[in-house]
């Protein structure tokens, strides 16, 4: 996982700030940040990013709580906005009651802005699977807190049986003109906040939002086999559109712990296992640990430390294709550090052989050649 900034100093702001503090420093940053003031700028265009997603974060009780707690691995399991791949645009939507009714923001922002439906905003969420799951595939549930559509109103934010009436400052234009100077200049209508509509008698259970926070479990299935840092995509799972437009995604972000005895290349494992000096001299059967259980290996006869010895299949599932990679086991050669009496006899005997074979500075003369 690529190390993440503290949303404290991203936002500038001490660990103890207010709510406010935080909506505050986030609207300088996102006035210094804005797209409008930095036309082509890409490092501006990250910050505000990540400022928008700091905000996210800091600005809900609950998640700036887990944070708080835990740091950025709170987080998991914890849907945030998916500000990377969003636009500006769905950014001051998603943050509208920040920006929405500062004429600030409406003038650099212009109009017209909420005349094409938009998509809801994505959500994005953290989850770490260990290998085993990895390997097997596994099911997981995701909690997450979303806007959704008010069922009571449909969505319109008026009450049942009302509906919401036509602006009647800017005749459902959503902009009205205003003069400034020799010019007329186009700003948001300042009554309807640019949507056209006005809600006379607000639906009881949303307050006229048209939206409510709702608590979901969602069930996400992880194939098998797969990779670290997968991003597996929920069409549909995201917050719906304020405009009738489709809804966005929940993209699940997978990352895959470290195991501590396989090391994973692909849709390969690596383990390292250590075997007796007789076993590797005289070859055998050994038994050895899988990811689902344990394979019997054959030791060839001779088997040097630090040869690799392969076990067809033991591998993880190839995610796209058929079949199982395969599990490599390096032998490493132990050296017994106490032996009993017999076992020194029996071996100060070999030692005897292997010197008669060898003549008595074997080692040296094959490295020197004297
Ligand atoms: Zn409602
Ligand atoms: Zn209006």
């Amino acid at each position: 996982m690529a190390e993440k900034a503290d949303y404290y100093v991203v936002l500038g702001v001490a660990r103890t700030a207010t709510t406010d503090e935080i909506r505050k420093a986030y609207r300088n940053l996102a006035l210094k940040y804005h797209p409008d003031r930095n036309p082509g700028d890409k490092e501006a265009e990250r910050k505000f990013k990540e400022i928008s997603q700091a905000y996210d974060v800091l600005s809900d009780p609950e998640k700036r709580k887990k944070y708080d707690a835990y740091g950025h691995e709170g987080l998991q399991g914890f849907a945030t906005r998916d500000f990377q791949s969003a636009s500006f645009e769905d950014i001051f939507e998603t943050f509208s009651d920040i920006f929405g009714d500062e004429s600030l923001f409406g003038d650099i922002f212009g109009v017209g802005r909420r005349h094409r439906s938009r998509r809801g905003t994505s959500l994005r969420v953290e989850l770490v699977v260990d290998l085993k799951e990895a390997a097997s595939g596994v099911r997981k549930t995701i909690e997450l807190w979303r806007q959704e559509n008010c069922a009571s109103c449909g969505g319109s934010g008026a009450k049942p049986g009302s509906s919401p009436e036509t602006c009647r400052s800017c005749g459902g234009r959503g902009a009205v003109m205003r003069s400034a100077g020799f010019f007329s200049v186009q700003q948001t209508c300042p009554t309807c906040g640019g949507s056209g509509r006005v809600v006379r008698d607000p639906c009881g259970e949303c307050r006229g939002a048209g939206v409510v926070r709702r608590k979901r479990e969602i069930e996400v299935n992880i194939p098998a086999g797969i990779d670290d840092g997968t991003r597996l995509r929920l069409a549909g799972e995201g917050e719906p559109s304020r405009d009738g437009g489709q809804a966005g995604d929940l993209f699940v972000d997978v990352f895959v712990k470290a195991h501590e005895f396989f090391k994973r290349e692909g849709e390969h494992l690596y383990c390292e296992i250590p075997v007796s000096y007789a076993q590797a001299a005289l070859g055998g059967q050994i038994e050895v640990p899988t990811i689902d259980g344990k394979a019997t290996l054959d030791v060839p006869h001779g088997t040097q430390s630090g040869q690799l010895l392969r076990a067809k299949g033991q591998g993880l599932q190839r995610l796209n294709g058929r079949g199982r990679g395969d599990l490599f086991v390096r032998v490493s050669v132990h050296v017994p550090a106490k032996l009993t009496k017999r076992q020194e006899e029996l071996l100060r005997e070999f030692a005897g052989i292997e010197e008669e074979q060898n003549g008595k500075k074997g080692f040296w003369k094959w490295i020197t050649g004297k």
